[in-house]
């Protein structure tokens, strides 16, 4: 349920509030919006006199969450979440679409670097490269490890952008979040529930992507985990699910953008890369991902696709991202946003 306040509520009378629902064993996380406070509350509450609460002084009234998520749900805050990120603390979820961009893997310092250099020319405000990567088959190229996030950190001190980095066990949350501005926990780690709680004991914000056979209502309580973890810094990346479809090596569900900007206050971005398995069909998805309302977009982008240790069948050419930020500045543009 959540506890709604009368505009003008000081924090002494909200925090009156917030005894009353720990008194009955419920856990509160307090949310405030322009122009009034609300006080989530979690937990059972079979044992709670709702009267009590609605009768301290300046409660306007108590509605029921009705979502299986709580804290992630519009229900509790109809305002936009916008998270900062990186040394810039660009504003993912405000009216500027950010452009995340970067190789699947840190390959070398000399590729991350060079690449940093060029998505940002392309007008990128963060970058992106694994260091710690979930192969599919233990045999290919794992990632650089810590060497890799120190490449990371270097290329943003180099060029300021974010640097947005997965995570993909609980016992390297630390050092990741030592390097990285954000979390990325992948598609296979989705309802790694240790992994998602760990992360959610962190201060930085988190990138969590859908589960390759997530639906909504999972994908949003995978989000909740982490907020209940103490985290609500949580981005949510749609990158296409697994269906019979084979021309694609997953099928981008772009409805989904809109109907979690209906469900959840937090910010949505688009990986057009997993999303659709092929380069050639990068600029025509992320063109629709803004189009349907996506935050931004998470790129996959190499000096030498031909080359690259991951993924390259998807990742686009430098050239080919700033071809497409032409695009999709005229596409955030026409539904009143910038790029
Ligand atoms: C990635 O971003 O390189 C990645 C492994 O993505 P996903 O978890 O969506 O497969
Ligand atoms: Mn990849």
């Amino acid at each position: 349920m959540i506890v709604i306040m009368k505009p003008g509520a000081t924090g002494k009378e909200v925090s009156h509030v917030v005894d009353l629902i720990r008194d009955y064993g419920l856990k509160d996380h307090v949310i405030e919006g322009t122009d009034r406070t609300v006080v989530a509350c979690i937990g059972d509450k079979r044992n709670v006199d709702k009267g009590a609460i609605e009768n301290a002084p300046m409660v306007e009234r108590i509605v029921p969450i009705l979502a299986p998520y709580k804290m992630a749900s519009v229900e509790v805050k109809q305002e936009k979440s916008v998270i900062e990120i990186g040394p810039a603390r660009f504003p993912i979820g405000g009216n500027k679409v950010g452009i995340i961009a970067g190789p699947c893997a840190v390959e070398d310092r000399d590729q991350l670097l060079r690449t940093a250099e060029k998505v940002k020319e392309a007008g990128a405000i963060a970058i992106r490269g694994g260091a710690y990567k979930p192969r599919t088959s233990p045999y290919s190229f794992q990632g650089l490890g810590e060497e890799g996030l120190k490449i990371l950190a270097e290329a943003r001190e180099k060029t300021g952008l974010a640097v947005v980095t997965e995570v993909i066990g609980v016992e390297q949350v630390d050092v990741v979040a030592h390097y990285a501005d954000v979390l990325q926990i992948g598609a296979r780690n989705m309802q790694h529930y240790p992994l998602l709680e760990a992360v959610g004991k962190t201060n930085k914000p988190v990138m969590l992507k859908r589960g390759l056979s997530a639906q909504i209502d999972e994908f949003l309580l995978a989000a909740e985990y982490i907020i209940n973890g103490g985290n609500s810094q949580v981005i949510l990346c749609e990158r296409g699910i697994r269906t019979f479809e084979r021309y694609v090596r997953n099928t981008l569900c772009i409805s989904a953008v809109a109907e979690l900007n209906d469900k959840t206050h937090l910010p949505v971005v688009v990986d057009p890369s997993h999303g659709t398995g092929h380069a050639h069909l990068v600029a025509a998805a992320s063109r629709a991902a803004i189009a349907a309302g996506a935050d931004g977009l998470l790129v996959e982008c190499h000096l030498d696709p031909e080359h690259a240790l991951s993924d390259g069948a998807q990742s686009i050419t430098p050239d080919a991202l700033s071809e497409m930020m032409v695009q999709i500045k005229k596409i955030a543009e026409a539904i009143g946003r910038d790029a």
